[in-house]
């Protein structure tokens, strides 16, 4: 036998099994950003490489070591992308979609980053993200994390998340910060590891998040943040607290979270859980005022987040013990002796006519009565209905329920949709349609 070949390590295949509760996720988004007004963009999955490192920043963790970059044939440096604000403000520029107006926006897919794949973490993940731009004030910030609250609500991980939330300020508070932080940190070199080391001076507010306990207790004698705010950040800060205070939504106040791009501004959150080991954070966004411009747009204000669909599933699978994903198949349709392949054809179409959301699964590989009433219990169906020799002749077919050891019965082949409309309207509404 030739020698396999396997799938690129951490990138996952999506098997059968997995992709119903992968679809009864990305369906409860779907609604939850219909519910808001959202509308849905798509963007390509390759990029020019200057886009992300103009967009994410140079020296960021992303830009510097986990992009998946290549040369196409002309020579051209192209990357796919590891996130999708980049490449959705490029195409809102390009479109003009961006200049004196508002958008509230939404997209679903595969990102890339070259990363040491473990649970929760793999090169090619799936992010759903938000980007709202023409919005300055901090009611659209609130508006995101209510969004988002929603849709933990109707995942039913609500009660496993909590919000993070900080303001870092305009550029210019931060690069006072940072030089303040810089300064600190000068005098405690000996506690630095190497990866502080190079943030130093590469990224220092990236340091705030380092993972090393040593440094964290160090930290908190170091200047804090919010002491450099501007006033605008200030009261922006102060008005989207008051708003989720007002709805109801908690949230902490962590001066530490700075998120790993470069782009943000003001805002900053993140909603993470415990549940999930070291890949806690499920989500995470801010505001981006200056993006636009800096990406070559008229100066427009923006602000979004990106959620991690797997970890999302992951910590649904953990948490959730209510989901009844239902089978794929509702009606086997079975069909034995000679002349019956037609006719079974012909009734499977007409339901599926008749009954659009009906899930049939008809027979086509033969065999005898038994070996197919084996399939159908194994596809999942709720229904059994038989075609048999007599059958056609009759005009009839024979309904046999699988979940229930009643005994089977024929009906008129000309009402067995109105059967089947009874059978299933109280489990699928909207059945007839
Ligand atoms: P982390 O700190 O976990 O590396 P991040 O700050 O790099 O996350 P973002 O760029 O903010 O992540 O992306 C938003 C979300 O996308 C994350 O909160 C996470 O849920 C998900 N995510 C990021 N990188 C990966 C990955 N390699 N595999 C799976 N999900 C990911
Ligand atoms: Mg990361």
């Amino acid at each position: 036998m030739a020698k396999t070949i396997q799938a690129i390590r951490g990138m996952n295949d999506c098997l059968p099994v997995e992709t119903p509760l992968w679809q009864w996720v990305e369906d409860k988004v779907r609604n939850t950003m219909s519910s808001y007004g959202y509308n849905e963009i798509r963007m390509p999955i390759v990029e020019k490489t200057p886009l992300f490192a103009r967009a994410i920043g140079e020296v960021t963790d992303v830009v510097e070591k986990e992009m998946f970059t290549f040369e196409d044939r002309d020579g051209e440096s192209l990357s796919l992308r590891p996130e999708g604000t980049a490449g959705c403000v490029r195409a809102g520029i390009e479109h003009g979609l961006l200049y004196n107006q508002e958008q509230r926006l939404w997209y679903m897919g595969s990102m890339f980053r070259y990363e040491r794949p473990q649970k929760g973490r793999y090169r090619q993940f799936h992010q759903v993200g938000v980007e709202v731009f023409g919005i300055p004030n901090a009611e659209i910030d609130a508006e995101l994390i209510l969004l988002t609250a929603r849709l933990w609500k109707e995942l039913g991980i609500f009660e496993h998340v909590t919000l993070q939330l900080n303001s870092i300020g305009s550029l210019e508070a931060r690069k006072n910060y940072r030089q303040a932080l810089v300064d600190f940190l000068q005098n405690h070199l000996d506690i630095l590891d190497d990866d502080c080391k190079r943030r130093l001076t590469t990224n220092p507010l990236r340091i705030l998040d380092s993972k090393n306990q040593v440094v964290q207790e160090v930290l908190n004698n170091a200047p804090k943040l919010h002491d450099y705010l501007d006033d605008e950040s200030r009261e922006h800060f102060r008005h989207l607290c008051t708003l989720l205070d007002a709805v109801g939504i908690r949230y902490e106040i962590n001066q530490k979270l700075v998120r790993g791009l470069d782009y943000y501004n003001k805002t900053v959150f993140e909603w993470v859980t415990q549940s999930l080991g070291a890949q806690g954070t499920v989500c995470g966004g801010g505001r981006y005022d200056g993006l636009v411009e800096q990406l070559g747009g008229h100066a427009t204000s923006g602000v979004g987040f990106a959620m991690g669909l797997e970890r999302l599933v992951l910590l649904v699978q953990e948490v959730n013990k209510t989901i009844d994903l239902q089978k794929t198949v509702d009606v086997y349709l079975i069909h034995s002796g000679q002349n019956t392949t037609t006719p079974a054809f012909e009734l499977a179409e007409r339901i599926r006519s008749t009954l659009p959301r009906l899930r049939v699964q008809l027979n086509c590989s033969g065999g005898s009565f038994k070996k197919q009433f084996k399939r159908a219990d194994k596809s999942g169906a709720k229904l059994a209905l038989v075609i048999g020799e007599a059958e056609v002749q009759q005009q009839q077919v024979i309904i046999k329920d699988l979940l229930n050891d009643t005994e089977q019965r024929s009906i008129e082949l000309t009402k067995i949709t109105d059967y089947l409309r009874n059978y299933f309207n109280g489990e699928k509404n909207g059945l007839q349609c």
